[in-house]
């Protein structure tokens, strides 16, 4: 649904009427509007309300780097979902690569497709509370 919108257009030291930056960007007035709505900082004590072309472009590189999302200590990305997932049952294995880092592993709550990630003792640690966590030693 969120269609790629490019700002290369947008220069960062113009302002921008709702209406200019539709134009500038290809894309509904509604749009621009909505994108107040989720974040996009507008100058609206003054009409017409006006937005700055560099909080344009920071909200719009921001918001296309949305699937990069940051996940919970106690999430994992599952690549089936392609959503940030807890882990089924609340358990996790953990296999450590070296002293300090390895990774976890954990059934999606969802699909219960394998998903894991990038780990350390001390995030094991961190999310023990909730997450029960096996360690697994590889030969
Ligand atoms: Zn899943």
């Amino acid at each position: 649904m969120a269609k790629r919108v490019s700002a290369r257009k947008v220069k960062i030291h113009n302002q921008y009427t709702y209406e200019q930056a539709a134009d500038a960007l290809g894309v509904s007035v509604q749009t621009v509007r909505l994108w107040r709505q989720s974040g996009l900082p507008v100058l609206d004590s003054q009409k017409p309300h006006l937005i700055l072309g560099f909080a344009l472009k920071d909200f719009l590189a921001k918001r296309q780097n949305k699937p990069e999302r940051r996940l919970a200590r106690d999430q994992f990305l599952c690549m089936t979902c392609n959503a940030a997932r807890r882990a089924y049952g609340g358990m996790a294995d953990y296999l450590p690569y070296t002293a300090t880092r390895g990774r976890l592993e954990a059934l999606c709550e969802a699909c219960e497709g394998l998903c894991g990630k990038f780990a350390s003792p001390s995030l094991c640690a961190a999310v023990a509370p909730v997450l029960t966590i096996t360690t697994r030693n590889m030969e």
